[in-house]
């Protein structure tokens, strides 16, 4: 019997009866010229939707091997499909079937950065997607004839137009392979030129708006263009040379008028961790991978940091090489936040004015003269920052339009005048040593160093109610892991709910599999990113049926989110 032909027969049979008929379902089914696998099927209308996934054996989707014959290509080119599914559905699904998501379908198609994620599968003999489909009922009644249409109608129309190579626009295809694989060789060049990140020529970096990350068309937009004494040309596998700005290792100021563009420079900078997507307007910005948003962030939990470099002598002798809040300060949030990096390795800490603690950022010589050092516990920032490079070899790129009394410690001063990056280090540094600071230095020799955490496996009880393992991903920006809430709208480089889910998921990970009280936290989330290099991002799954929509996250989210979880203890 054909395939056609049993979901037919199965669909009329559970016409009219309740939902929970739709379990039949579950299952294999092969048509001509894919499989549909459906994997889990939802419980009622309203619930999260069937999940399913459509493989295209390579023979009928006729992909060329070299489109994905690197990791780079591999992902760009899943990235490519999983969007070109995203428009299938749209051009070819009608939609709402009946009650609650009655007749939807959708794809985890992502939105301007290009990840690694787990809706698209590229391998040399198939390419498979994972789908979620609303199963049709009127109220909780099964509206078979519905079913029918959407899985023998209109799946292999979205299944021909999204993952058959002969019927997709070949050329975007490349394009989208050859672009993200030029911003990997880019990234991976600075290094070699001394440089933390590049911006080419021709950059658009502001957004549409505050909520956002589309390219702003509207107006005059003033494409980015390098100074010459910053200039510099790298070498890709497909566009050639490209020109741009080079933001070399160091200290870098960004410097400026209100309203002149400092923000969105570092903006772009936090991004571009990750690739972007042809038209994006960032996509050929690359910052090292090891870049982490530093910021001020109130209110936050720490368990035991060493924030000692920053902060001393605290009222009632309060410890600072092991200090532990509930209710973090701004300033003692910043310096946990960027210690928390430094112990999981970040080689370049991105911080703006508008986003931190004053007092964590500077102090000068009249306030010196008011408060005694022995009254003030915190360093400032402006005292560390040098050493951080010197001492570690962690280079920093600060907006700081606010005071000059940074001129010293930097090494590279860029003036954003009116959107134009100019290089003013001479400037800068001629006026520091005219108008010669009256502040006392107060860093002492050296930087201090971080201490390492070796987190209690108790701290992570997934289990809420009558489930033994209950993770919920809400948004970006919030992790629900047992009963208990993670906050991470303070993580900025956490781009995509799929990251955040599979975060939610890599913390029971973790937990279950490394966590024994002596293995540093360091050490944890560095034996999680080898199991995501190794083995793909489906090992973080909780439970065996379905694949979740996830997307790779970095290590620095992973860790920042152990760090946020409010029950988190260390040995
Ligand atoms: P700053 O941090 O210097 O105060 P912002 O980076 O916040 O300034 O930018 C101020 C405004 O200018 C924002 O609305 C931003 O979208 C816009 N903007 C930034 N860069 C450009 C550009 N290159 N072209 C046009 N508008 C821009
Ligand atoms: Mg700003």
């Amino acid at each position: 019997m054909s395939t056609v032909e049993r979901l037919r027969q199965i669909l009329l049979r559970i016409d009219g009866r309740g939902y929970k008929a739709y379990k039949d379902l579950a299952g294999r089914y092969d048509y001509s010229g894919f499989v549909l696998f459906i994997d889990h099927v939802q419980g009622d209308p309203f619930a999260a939707p069937t999940r399913a996934r459509v493989r295209v054996p390579q023979r009928v989707a006729g992909f060329p091997p070299s489109l994905f014959a690197t990791r780079p290509r591999a992902i760009a080119l899943a990235d490519y499909l999983a969007r070109a599914v995203d428009r299938a559905i749209r051009r070819h699904v009608r939609g709402n079937r009946g009650t609650g998501k009655s007749g939807l379908m959708g794809i985890d198609a992502g939105g301007q950065e290009v990840l690694e994620r787990t809706a698209v599968r590229v391998t040399p003999e198939y390419v498979e997607a994972v789908l979620v489909m609303g199963l049709p009922a009127a109220g909780r009644t099964v509206l078979g004839r519905q079913a029918l249409e959407m899985l023998t109608g209109e799946l292999p129309q979205v299944v021909a137009a999204g993952l058959f190579y002969r019927n997709l626009d070949r050329a975007a295809a490349e394009r989208h392979v050859a672009v993200v694989e030029d911003q990997e060789s880019l990234r991976e060049q600075l290094p070699e030129h001394n440089l933390v990140a590049f911006l080419a020529d021709g950059s658009l970096l502001p957004r549409e708006s505050g909520v956002s990350e589309r390219p702003l068309t509207q107006g005059r937009v003033v494409p980015l263009k390098s100074p010459e004494t910053l200039r510099v040309t790298l070498l890709t596998p497909n566009r050639g040379a490209v020109t741009g700005l080079g933001i070399p290792e160091g200290v870098t100021l960004i410097v400026g008028g209100g309203y002149h563009g400092k923000s969105t420079l570092l903006r772009a900078l936090e991004r571009c961790v990750y690739p972007h997507i042809p038209g994006d307007g960032r996509e050929y910005v690359v910052t090292i991978p090891s870049a982490v948003k530093i910021r001020a962030e109130d209110g936050r939990r720490v368990e035991r940091v060493n924030i000692s470099p920053f902060i001393n002598n605290l009222p009632f002798g309060t410890s600072t090489t092991d200090f532990c809040t509930d209710d973090a300060s701004g300033s003692t949030s910043q310096a946990a936040n960027i210690m928390e990096a430094l112990e999981v390795g970040a080689k370049l800490l991105l911080v703006d004015e508008d986003t931190s603690a004053t007092n964590f950022m500077i102090r000068d010589a009249r306030m010196q003269a008011l408060v005694a050092k022995e009254k003030e516990p915190i360093t400032p920032f402006l005292d560390k920052v040098r050493q951080l490079y010197t001492d570690l070899g962690v280079s920093t790129v600060l907006v700081m339009g606010g005071s000059g009394d940074y001129f010293d410690a930097a090494n590279t001063v860029i003036l954003m005048d009116e959107y134009r990056p100019r290089d003013v280090t001479a400037e800068a540094k001629r006026i520091a040593s005219t108008y010669v600071s009256q502040r006392k230095e107060e860093g002492g020799a050296h930087f201090g160093q971080w201490s390492p955490r070796r987190p209690r496996p108790e701290s992570f009880d997934p289990r809420r109610g009558r489930k033994a393992v209950k993770i919920d991903a809400h948004g970006v920006d919030t992790i629900v892991f047992g009963r208990t809430t993670i906050d991470l709208h303070h993580v900025e480089q956490l781009v995509d709910p799929s990251q955040t889910r599979a975060i939610g998921d890599a913390l029971l990970y973790l937990a279950e599999r490394y966590l024994d009280g002596q293995r540093t936290l360091a050490e944890v989330v560095a034996a999680v990113e080898r199991d995501l290099d190794r083995h793909g991002l489906q090992v973080l799954a909780p439970f065996s049926r379905g694949v979740p929509d996830y997307a790779r996250p970095r290590r620095f989210e992973i860790a920042a989110a152990l760090n946020r979880l409010r029950t988190l203890r260390v040995a």
